[in-house]
């Protein structure tokens, strides 16, 4: 370590006369590296890396030598942001030859990416001609070169390779993945991360670490208030939901691990926030590798407190105020940053890096702010104050969009404004058809965040409540105590209106961070009941918290994925089992089970003598009944769940749940859809669960419908239409006003 700080020291040395020029650099660097070679490749527009100051190499080909980035080693390294470490450079299938350098004695060659703020503005290389792997210090050191020319090329016009001109006063439209569906028009505000960091290397460290534990304690005290001061415009109850993400987030907060990386890196010569920087340029190169979501989630976590660490370190970054339906644009965005921004009044979000299983995705569904994620490349075209359009529905984001796209969108916008305002109106009535026929319309849910949606749709109760997705959002199955509160808090705040508990449904695309299992097809893998069954101890200990929270209230329970009744009768005699320790006793146990694979349809018989009550899980069932990936785009509307197959399925079952007095319901997404919504009334499913937006508009459409009329013409449609049953069908609602 001390060497690193003497090369810390004569670096600041050279930094005190002025703004060190690059040719001195290179110089120090390959004297104190004790390396033969030292180069610095420039980011000019135009994507192309220039050889800006050699010590070692030919001094003609500065200025000459130009690599693309991604051409050659040094390409490759500015592409991939990752550092090369190779022992025999020349043989490394992406050499790239130039003779201009005269490089061809040395072997061995280090890379290392020159970032800021997420954008390689360069390459930093070492090269010598034994050929050998750089050893780890020499790594770190020429990283803490990287990150003080960092700054210096900042400020001297290197680019990223996004010169910005002509072309960023134009329309771009960037398509990405849609995290909360709504639309935004609004003026663009940059999220900034905090103020530079000037001074790089320290004179004192006690001070420094003195400094950085100020900033900690700082850095905390203004989550807590972030967390608790919320704002008190309608939306507490919201945020102050919102804790199984936010508790996550604490967690990370107080991980010691990334804090004592920081402490480490001081005490190899550098000022606290200079480390803490440093550690978050760690951060993001990791999480650039790592393609588990809920990893890259954790560290996304780290790296937005990193951030906040800077700014209590630093200070606040100016502050502008937002305008009125402002759209933030982020590279990356934290829950809490997210929060803090919405309490500013921010109408939409749109961000490079944000994935819909992501923590900033589910605070904005639940937040209700239109947002998109996996929009590449879109910060570099956009300035702040531009005007900018987030289509959250197609996941499109519209930048400087010509007037008229523009004034649509907001005439749309409008439009929906007034339909929802009229859709309230609905709220506190019963949904029935315009005959009398009565309706159960339920919510899916999975956060109690999402908890205020009961009242705010006038829900009947909720149909499904996903446990998996709070442990998904903390990272881990929480202990009986936590989940015991989980569920006690959504009983509370259902206050008496039915709860379908569906036990953890996790596996598939639900997985936990440090879950690798190697599956070639995990939808129909290890996974929901089957690993509740094989792992009885997790699944019991679930049990056990949903029977604790009923404390004595009524409780319906429900299995996902159950293929066969032996599986149900099993887990159902665990939960028996479960409920005779458990005091008080539930006022009434409902045991119900999902039918979502094809199997159970020949098994109705027992399974009616079993279940109480069986829930339709159109999701997955549409998939395993057509064979057809619901995770593929291109097979998303390739089969109809409108097709005989299906009606008659439905049909079968309800027929053979009639006699047997056993209630059927459906919790998949085709509740939420009109068309579908009507058809399963009129075969029967009277019970329908679906997302907290369907529910209004559903029950508005129900209320034009006369049942009986419908039932006939179902009834000849099917007789006559075969395959063509959703084109009859549309036909018929658009000529009776039922749908637009
Ligand atoms: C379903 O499969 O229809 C369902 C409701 O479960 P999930 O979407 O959670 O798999
Ligand atoms: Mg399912």
């Amino acid at each position: 370590m001390s060497g690193h700080r003497e090369l810390l020291a004569r670096l600041r040395d050279l930094r005190a006369h002025g703004s060190a020029p690059l040719s001195a650099m290179v110089r120090l660097v390959a004297s104190e590296l004790a390396s033969e070679v030292c180069s610095i490749y420039v980011q000019r527009p135009g994507d192309i890396l220039e050889l800006t100051a050699t010590e070692g190499l030919n001094r003609d080909a500065i200025g000459r030598t130009r690599l693309r980035v991604g051409e050659g080693i040094v390409g490759l390294c500015a592409a991939t942001g990752t550092i090369m470490n190779l022992p025999d450079a020349q043989n490394h299938p992406a050499f790239a030859y130039r003779p201009e350098t005269g490089e061809e004695p040395f072997a061995s060659l280090l890379a290392v990416p020159v970032r800021r703020s997420g954008r390689t503005l360069g390459v930093l290389v070492v090269q010598n001609r034994t050929p050998r792997n750089f050893s780890e210090p020499e790594v770190d050191d020429l990283e803490t070169v990287a990150m003080l020319l960092a700054e210096t090329l900042a400020g001297s016009g290197a680019t990223d390779g996004s010169p910005k001109g002509l072309a960023d006063t134009v329309p771009r439209l960037f398509t990405g993945a849609p995290l909360m569906g709504g639309i935004a028009v609004g003026n663009i505000v940059l999220l900034r991360s905090a103020r530079p960091v000037v001074r790089m290397i320290a004179e004192d460290l006690p001070a420094e670490q003195a400094r950085l534990d100020q900033a900690v304690a700082r850095m905390q005290r203004g989550l807590d208030d972030l967390f608790a001061d919320v704002p008190s415009n309608g939306r507490t109850a919201d945020v102050n939901a919102s804790r199984e993400v936010l508790d996550a987030y604490r967690l990370v907060a107080s991980d010691a691990g990334w804090l004592r990386r920081v402490a480490e890196v001081i005490r190899g010569g550098m000022t606290a926030e200079a480390a803490v920087q440093r550690v978050a340029g760690e951060l993001h190169d990791r999480m650039r590798r790592i393609s588990d979501v809920y990893l890259r989630e954790r560290l996304a976590d780290m790296e937005d407190l990193a951030n906040r660490l800077l700014t209590a370190l630093l200070g606040e970054p100016p502050r502008a105020p937002v305008p009125e339906g402002a759209i933030l644009l982020a590279r990356r965005l934290g829950p809490a940053e997210l929060l803090d921004w919405h309490a500013r009044g921010i109408a939409g979000v749109a961000v490079e890096e944000a994935s819909p299983a992501g923590h900033a995705a589910i605070l904005a569904r639940a937040l209700g702010i239109p947002a998109i994620g996996s929009l590449r490349g879109m910060l570099d075209s956009a300035e702040q104050g531009d005007c900018a359009v987030v289509d959250g529905d197609e996941g499109q984001f519209i930048l400087r969009p010509e007037a008229e796209v523009r004034l649509a969108y907001i005439r749309a916008l409008d439009a929906r404004n007034a339909k929802y305002a009229e859709l309230a109106t609905w709220r506190g009535r019963p949904a029935v058809t315009a005959d009398g026929i009565g309706l159960q319309l339920m919510l899916n849910i999975g956060l109690s965040l999402e908890l205020p949606q009961l009242a705010r749709t006038g829900a009947d109760g909720i149909g499904l409540f996903r446990t998996e997705i709070a442990m998904l959002a903390r990272g881990s199955v929480a202990d009986v105590a936590e989940q015991t509160a989980i569920y006690a808090r959504v009983l509370d705040e259902a206050d008496g209106k039915p709860v379908v508990f569906r036990t953890l449904d996790l596996g598939a695309d639900k997985l936990l961070p440090g879950t690798i299992i190697e599956e070639e097809n995990p939808a129909m893998g290890w996974r929901s009941l089957r690993v509740g069954l094989d792992r009885p101890a997790l699944l019991r200990r679930q049990l056990r918290a949903l029977l604790l929270a009923a404390g004595g209230r009524e409780l319906s329970v429900m299995f996902p994925m159950v293929a066969t009744v032996a599986e149900f009768t099993a887990a159902k005699a665990l939960l028996l089992a479960e409920a005779k320790r458990v005091r008080p006793v539930p006022q009434s146990l409902h045991i119900g089970t999902m039918l979502e694979v094809p199997a159970l349809m020949w098994q109705l018989p027992q399974l009616m003598q079993t279940a109480d009550f069986i829930s339709l899980g159109s999701n997955d069932l549409i998939q395993f009944l057509f064979a057809a990936d619901r995770g593929t785009p291109s097979l998303y509307d390739r089969y109809d769940f409108l097709s005989q197959p299906v009606l008659d399925m439905i049909e079968q079952l309800v027929l053979a749940a009639k006699p047997a007095r056993v209630p059927i319901s459906i919790c998949g997404e085709a509740a939420s859809r009109p068309l579908e919504a009507l058809v399963l009334a009129a075969l029967g499913v009277t019970t329908l669960s679906m997302p907290a937006s369907a529910v209004l508009p559903i029950k508005a459409m129900f209320a034009q419908v006369d049942m009986r009329a419908f039932r006939s013409v179902l009834a000849s449609i099917r007789r006559g239409e075969g395959f063509g049953l959703r084109e009859a069908l549309a036909t018929w609602a658009r000529e009776q006003a039922i749908i637009s």
